[in-house]
């Protein structure tokens, strides 16, 4: 799960990072209200900035400075609504515009093959690491942090040293340890700064001061771990998850987009991989991962049916149920139903084994189904029915 900009910063505050004061605005009175409070005390500039989970909003123009209050409700306007990478703007982040002095890239990864989190770092800011990857791989520091103990000082030191940020050590050792900390805290996948700046603002004496924050924020979660955390659920953005993901997950099934053309529909994950590798060995691409779960009953799978046939790639469908408590009856009628409600026609090879397996046979074959005994013979059938649907196509 992504979250919003705003959210995200809110739990680096949570961990002691420093990040500018902000708000959100839902309307453009919202922004122009928020923007007065920060004038009001005496900012020169605010910063307005489009909440969507894309990157690259400043370069398509959803991240704007307002010098006036004025200002700052029509740029509102402006960006409220507006479409950057297929997302709607609904919402935007209001603060005091930093002065910024030099940009950075700072971010804490789940590393799984090395089984630790990954701090990555690099004096190239504001820039998409996938770019300074491929452009300048040098450019980045990595450094794996302890399972048990964190990141340690030197380590961190090492990273800020090599980032050019000596300068700035004891706020940067500070931050590197605080995306430690985040990805813990919230069992995160990926926390990502970018830019990390160092910023000029003025001291309590009057004279100018820098100072290193995050101006930026990137945070996902890992879903499965969200039972985990009260309260994190509730910042899921119900607007930017994929409506197929989004119905998935109401109806209780595990479902994962593919390329291929065959769509699969399996109860149990391990059985759904076995099935997606037996498609792969006949020659087939399997169009998604679907795990309808254990118990499933007829209008679950009536459900998976439509999300499969949602995707108008999927030429051909392969059904392997084994009937533990899922009983193979309620599966076979679920099939019959939802074909017979279905738009549009494809295919469909059926094997079903275990608990009731002879009840859903003899529906399924009361009903015209293609059927099959065994795995390898189902993944062949369903692979030839997708390559003559392909053909003709
Ligand atoms: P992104 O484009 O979606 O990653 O949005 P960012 O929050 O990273 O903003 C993009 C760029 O806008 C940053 O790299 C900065 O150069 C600039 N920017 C963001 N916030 C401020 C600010 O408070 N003051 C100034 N001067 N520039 C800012
Ligand atoms: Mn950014």
């Amino acid at each position: 799960m992504k979250l919003q900009e705003a959210d995200a910063k809110t739990l680096l505050v949570a961990q002691g990072l420093p990040v500018p004061d902000w708000a959100v605005a839902h309307t453009a009175l919202e922004a122009r209200l928020a923007a007065e409070r920060l004038f009001t005390i005496g900012v020169a500039a605010v910063v307005i900035k489009a909440q969507v989970l894309v990157g690259g909003r400043g370069k398509a123009g959803g991240v704007k400075l307002a010098r006036s209050v004025d200002e700052a409700e029509a740029i509102s306007t402006a960006i409220l609504g507006m479409d950057i990478k297929g997302m709607t703007v609904r919402k935007v982040l209001v603060a005091a515009a930093a002065d910024i002095a030099a940009e950075f890239y700072l971010s804490a990864v789940l590393d799984r093959a090395e089984r630790r989190i990954l701090l990555m770092g690099s004096a190239e800011g504001g820039v998409e690491i996938e770019t300074v990857a491929a452009e300048n791989p040098s450019a980045i520091v990595r450094r794996h942090a302890h399972p048990n103990l964190g990141l340690l000082d030197f380590q961190a030191r090492e990273l800020a040293f090599a980032m050019g940020l000596g300068g700035h050590l004891r706020d940067a050792v500070r931050i590197a340890k605080g995306l430690v900390a985040t990805m813990k805290a919230y069992d995160a996948d990926l926390v990502e700064i970018n830019p990390l700046a160092i910023v000029r603002e003025t001291g309590p004496d009057g004279g100018l001061v820098e100072r290193l924050v995050c101006l930026d924020a990137k945070i996902t979660l890992d879903d499965s771990a969200l039972g985990r955390h009260v309260g994190l659920e509730e910042l899921r953005d119900p607007d930017e998850e994929a409506p197929e993901d989004k119905e998935a997950r109401e109806a209780g099934l595990t479902f994962i987009k593919l390329d291929g053309s065959i769509g699969c529909m399996v109860n149990g994950a391990g059985l759904a991989m076995t099935t997606m590798d037996l498609v792969k060995r006949a020659g087939g691409e399997p169009a998604n991962f679907l795990d309808i779960g254990g118990g499933a009953r007829s209008d679950k799978v009536a459900e998976a049916m439509r999300l499969i046939l949602a995707d108008p790639k999927v030429n051909a469908i392969l059904v392997n149920i084994f009937g533990g408590i899922t009983r193979g009856d309620e599966v076979a009628r679920g099939l019959i139903d939802a074909r017979a409600q279905q738009e549009r026609d494809v295919p469909m090879v059926v094997r079903i084994v275990g608990t009731n397996a002879d009840e859903a046979g003899r529906l399924l074959e009361e009903a015209h189904f293609e059927t099959a005994l065994t795995l390898d013979e189902a993944a062949a059938k369903a692979v030839d029915a997708s390559r003559a649907a392909g053909a003709s196509a």
